[in-house]
């Protein structure tokens, strides 16, 4: 009897090794892949892997945009993989795309087992994102399952794939995880961010615990053969982060210096401080990545060997150490001020609303050193007002301070919390509990309020577990100012980079979002 996977994404960066790694099993696996039809050319690994696996890998052109594609994807299967995202700087260009693929799909699909007949046989794998957990930076630059979910102001991206996560999580689908895929380090990396104004949306002192997309495809090849051998005992139903660890862990700087210096200068040769966004950005380093680890012994890979292996697959990078730096910056970089995705655009043009989300406003843009020398780098141990042990700081052993508070007991698990016990947490999000009643089911529906009066209906794993909470106050538009002026939970991570000043804002995505709204 053969294993059958369903897949979709297989031709992007971590699909593609999704499906390479899992026809790599011994075990015997048959996929089938929905190839969205949009697609003018399919990359050359993809071709490649199914090529040398014929008879394995079953076909279609389809979009799981369409219910009727997902319904045929699924049919028969034992496994399902979802890694089909349309993520940045696409995303940024697409919003209507994202909507139809991040959230769309993503509920096409959890539709199509629920109605397939045989909902508990099959085990749907989501492929969630870092991106949910919003802009991080220092003191709070460790996270963890559970932490607040808020998508950056004007990221489709994100406000996308945190409605398709819960609704996930809200399905009552018997066999489900969600993954929060980290950044990954992969091999269309250079040809997508050197064409895009992408490139400037790292800010210098983010937090970052990439994973390469080779341990991404190891790790789902491994979930299915564990699973086969009766090993992930308490996996399922649950979510995790993915983060290739300690090697893993750096910061946005250290991030654009390692791609550079493969071409012989670090990242203080082709860029100035100022050219990168301040905030609004996404990325944090995993306090908990290392539990899926243990469960998947996926992580082969760090930081530096995707670096030296990317040098050793194109080491005409080399070149990069006889042409003048400047020539570079001139040639790949400073180019890309044209893009309607880079910050140059929005300041030159007025896009005031994004000055404002990424800086916090043209004059603090101003404040910012134009100078390396002037700039106080994180993992440089500089902080705008003093110094610290950076490598303490990255240390997972001293992380515990950094945490975030999830307003419960956390050693209590969620199923034998208290009514009060709830309600206080609700509290801790600005809101109430209106259920009476709790069985002590963690995906029992209960009743809920936020802080300006909305009410909803989420389980408490939702709430507790997934880091949600009003579904009345997530974006578009983007107006997390209003929600942390009443919510300590949200509160605690965004004043880190936002002020007093700014809890009116409104983030509209629209013709006139140029002009942020500041509400009356
Ligand atoms: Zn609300």
């Amino acid at each position: 009897m053969s294993i059958k996977v369903a897949l979709t994404g297989a031709t992007g960066a971590m699909g593609g090794e999704v499906l390479y790694h899992l026809l790599q099993s011994e075990r015997n696996i048959e996929i089938r892949c929905i190839i969205y039809d949009g697609e003018k050319k399919l990359p050359k690994f993809f071709k490649k892997t199914v090529k040398a696996n014929k008879g394995k890998v079953e076909r279609f052109k389809g979009d799981i945009a369409n219910y009727a594609d997902c319904v045929k994807l699924i049919a028969g299967c034992d496994y399902v993989f979802h890694c089909a995202a349309l993520i940045p700087p696409k995303s940024d260009h697409d919003p209507e795309g994202t909507y139809l693929t991040d959230f769309l799909g993503t509920k096409n699909l959890i539709d199509a087992v629920k109605a397939s007949g045989r909902a508990d046989k099959i085990k749907f794998v989501h492929v969630a994102t870092v991106a949910m957990y919003g802009n991080r930076s220092y003191p709070h630059v460790w996270g963890r399952v559970g932490d607040p979910i808020i998508s950056s102001d004007y990221d489709c991206y994100s406000e996308n794939k945190l409605k398709a996560e819960k609704y996930l999580l809200e399905s009552g689908l018997p066999h489900f995880v969600s993954l929060r895929q980290t950044a990954v380090l992969h091999k269309y990396m250079f040809a997508n961010n050197l064409k895009d104004g992408l490139m400037f949306h790292t800010s210098w002192n983010c937090p970052l615990e990439w994973v390469t997309d080779e341990d991404s495809g190891r790790l789902c090849r491994n979930l299915v053969e564990r699973d086969l051998d009766g090993k992930l005992e308490g996996f399922w139903n649950d979510i995790y982060n993915i983060g290739g660890g300690a090697a893993c862990r750096v910061t946005g700087f250290e991030t654009l210096d390692g791609g550079f210096k493969i071409m012989g200068n670090g990242a203080k040769k082709f860029f100035k401080p100022n050219w990168n966004i301040a905030r609004n950005f996404h990325g944090v380093w995993f306090y908990d990545s290392d539990r899926l680890e243990n469960f998947l012994h996926f992580r082969t890979q760090t930081f530096d060997d995707f670096w030296r292996a990317t040098l050793k697959k194109h080491p005409y990078f080399k070149l990069g150490k006889i042409v003048p730096a400047k020539l570079i910056s001139s040639l790949l970089i400073k180019r890309l001020f044209k893009n309607t995705n880079a910050p140059m655009y929005w300041l030159k043009h007025g896009k005031e609303g994004r000055v404002k989300a990424f800086f916090g406003g043209r004059e603090q843009y101003e404040k910012i050193a134009a100078d390396w020398k002037d700039y106080p780098l994180l993992c440089e141990g500089n902080l705008p007002d003093g110094k610290i042990d950076y490598e303490k700081l990255r240390d997972v052993e001293s992380a515990e301070k950094y945490l975030l508070d999830h307003g419960y007991d956390e050693s209590v698990p969620i199923a034998e919390l208290t009514v009060e016990q709830l309600d206080d947490a609700a509290k801790f999000r600005g809101g109430r509990l209106l259920s009476e009643n709790y069985c002590g089911d963690p995906h029992e529906k209960l009743k809920w309020r936020c802080a300006e009066g909305h009410e909803f209906i989420l389980s408490p794993f939702t709430v507790l577990r997934g880091g949600y909470f009003c579904p009345d106050c997530e974006p578009k538009p983007w107006r997390y100012g209003a929600v942390a002026k009443r919510s300590p939970f949200i509160a605690q991570v965004y004043f880190d980079t936002h002020t007093d000043g700014e809890t009116d804002d409104v983030y509209p995505l629209s013709a006139d979002e140029d002009k942020f709204i500041v509400k009356k």
